[in-house]
């Protein structure tokens, strides 16, 4: 199911954007929320995100690091009963994990993750520089000290004077 996972831009809270399903209405500010995913057709790629406008994207793997650490961990805990075997088996059942993933298209700008959807040629993995290029620079997604673009990765902002 093509699906598109982002933030509301008026309260941060968490939405999931199904395509095809009823207007999304955010659970934090009650307000409809103005981007609907486009419904996923094997011929149409995501080139624009609809929920800023943005037109940058990276890939990345679907993967859940929480899951990947707790298979970590319990291999770990369970090395001295069991030969170490189990740090193996869990590092096969993260790799496993990862290579079965499918890639998701995240937006550069917003960070909404597109799921389900065709893979676009054009998309690759994620590029500081770019992510420099098309960061938030003004509207809702510009807010927020979440962004981990590295600040050496263009101009340096100038102090506030
Ligand atoms: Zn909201
Ligand atoms: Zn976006």
């Amino acid at each position: 199911m093509a699906a598109i996972d982002t933030l509301c831009p008026g309260c941060d809270a968490r939405l999931c954007l199904e395509a095809g399903g009823p207007v999304p209405v955010c659970p934090g500010c009650h307000q409809p929320f103005p981007a609907q995913a486009p419904p996923p057709a094997r011929q149409t790629v995501i080139s624009g995100c609809t929920v800023c406008g943005g037109e940058a994207f990276y890939l990345q793997k679907d993967f859940n690091q929480n899951l990947g650490c707790l298979i970590f961990i319990v291999g770990a805990v369970l090395a001295p009963f069991t030969y170490y075997l189990s740090l193996l088996v869990g590092l096969a059942l993260d790799l496993l994990l990862y290579l079965v993933l499918p890639y998701a298209a995240l937006c550069y700008t917003c960070r909404s993750i597109y799921r389900g959807y065709p893979r676009n040629p054009e998309h690759t993995a994620y590029d500081p520089n770019t992510a420099w290029i098309h960061r938030p620079k003004d509207g809702p997604w510009a807010r927020g000290g979440s962004s981990s673009v590295p600040p050496e990765a263009g101009e340096p902002q100038s102090p506030q004077t």
